[in-house]
């Protein structure tokens, strides 16, 4: 999946993804990526998320949705991403899964499940820090 979440001058924020959903996958079938607070949620009063990964079993928490909510409520996207992870991981620990998230100040942050074939997540953070797309990573929980 690629997922992005966007900030405006104005403070608008917007969300997308695009997947080539998963490999086996059944002919029809729809996954996470496009529904609304599973693959991607926005709400310009709060910020914006977007999830991949195994997209059967993370759509049944709506993690880019409760990452949107708990950064309405002041959460910073960084914990707000954890604890959109930490929700799936207590049902399936081993699941493959991040979650990606802004805020509408331009902070933003990202969380995985550690799972055998994830240690760290990259992700491209471009804003007028630099004048480059920059890469950068965090570790798997
Ligand atoms: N979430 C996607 C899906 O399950 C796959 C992915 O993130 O690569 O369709």
């Amino acid at each position: 999946t690629i997922g992005i979440v966007a900030l405006d001058q104005d403070g608008h924020v917007a969300a997308g993804t695009s997947t080539n959903g998963l490999t086996h996958k059944v002919p029809g079938r729809v996954g996470d990526s496009p529904i609304v607070g599973a693959g991607a949620y926005a709400d310009s009063s709060a910020g914006a998320a977007a999830a991949t990964g195994d997209g059967d079993l993370m759509m049944r928490f709506l993690p880019s949705y409760l990452a949107v909510e708990l950064m309405r409520t002041g959460t910073d996207p960084s914990e707000a991403c954890k604890t959109a992870i930490s929700r799936i991981k207590r049902h399936y620990p081993d699941f493959f899964g991040a979650v990606i998230c802004a805020n509408t100040t331009g902070h933003y942050g990202a969380a995985c499940n550690k799972a055998p074939t994830l240690n760290q997540f990259h992700f491209m953070v471009s804003n007028l820090e630099s004048n480059t797309p920059v890469l950068k990573s965090v570790d798997c929980f």
